[in-house]
């Protein structure tokens, strides 16, 4: 009895944590035991800001490592034989390519390629990749997480550092610069961007030198820091429930004060600072 009242009271004080929503299963390669807890602390901050935000169940993800990116290829290939993503390129074989990653949600998968090229640099593709699992079961029945909404959520875990003293957001300096240069050269288009489809901004990706994923990740912390808990969650929950046709930059216009020209406006101060 005293061993259930226990049970019912930590149940009481904890209400919003709960491990078994959390869990990660790991297969392929082994990571270093540190890099395991680094990742389930990181798992735990995203569970109670996803779970903030109306998640309510996360269900088991799958990381799957691969040492090196060749074997990395390899697997993936299996997968999509098809898919030229994953045909090695001339300076994989000469370089070593680096790390990639990428997540699969129909498997709840994330899958590391070459974890041999530093752990440090390997936990924050984990983490981005972790965020797009959450961000899918955040949007899990509903339509389709915008694309610049799941990739600047993905960039905003991928740039917090577990430190002592708690989790510490490191904005890249050069990530504001290329959004500046964006927008003092007058190629910002905000409302085209926050319709884009995923090909759209994989386009603007490749052309305009890897700025997509830097304005994403801007739009994304300016709104996180100027909406209130409440006005963030009114979007999330308008964002699920829009029509497949509907214009997401409508409904981001009617729910940041003042609209896209003041949202655009305080993109451009946040980069300035
Ligand atoms: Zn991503």
């Amino acid at each position: 009895m005293r061993k259930l009242l226990l049970a019912l009271l930590c149940c009481a004080v904890f209400p919003a944590i709960s491990w078994s929503q959390v869990k990660i299963k790991y297969t392929g390669d082994p990571l270093p035991s540190k890099a395991m807890g680094k990742i389930e602390s990181m798992m735990g901050h995203m569970w109670d800001y996803y779970s903030s935000m109306g998640l309510k169940e996360a269900m088991e993800v799958e990381l799957k490592v691969f040492k090196s990116k060749k074997e990395g290829y390899r697997y993936m290939r299996s997968l999509y034989p098809d898919d030229p993503n994953y045909i090695e390129q001339p300076h994989d074989k000469t370089m070593g390519g680096g790390l990639a990653a990428v997540y699969i949600p129909k498997k709840k998968l994330a899958v590391l390629l070459g974890i041999e090229h530093g752990t440090d640099e390997a936990l924050t593709i984990i983490y981005h990749e972790l965020s797009h699992h959450y961000t899918r079961m955040l949007f899990k029945g509903a339509t389709y997480p915008p694309i610049w909404l799941n990739e600047g959520l993905a960039e905003h875990f991928e740039c917090l550092k577990l430190k002592r003293s708690g989790v510490v957001s490191e904005f890249p300096h050069a990530n504001k610069g290329k959004v500046k240069t964006l927008i003092m050269l007058g190629d910002l288009n905000l409302e085209k961007f926050l319709n884009f489809t995923q090909k759209e901004f994989m386009e603007m990706q490749r052309n305009e030198g890897q700025t997509c994923y830097s304005l994403a990740h801007v739009t994304v912390t300016v709104l996180l820091e100027n909406l209130s808990v409440e006005q963030r969650n009114t979007l999330i929950s308008q964002l699920q429930k829009r029509p497949v046709n509907s214009k997401v930059s409508d409904i981001v216009a009617s729910i940041y004060p003042g609209g896209l020209p003041a949202l655009e406006k305080e993109i451009l101060e946040f980069v300035s600072r």
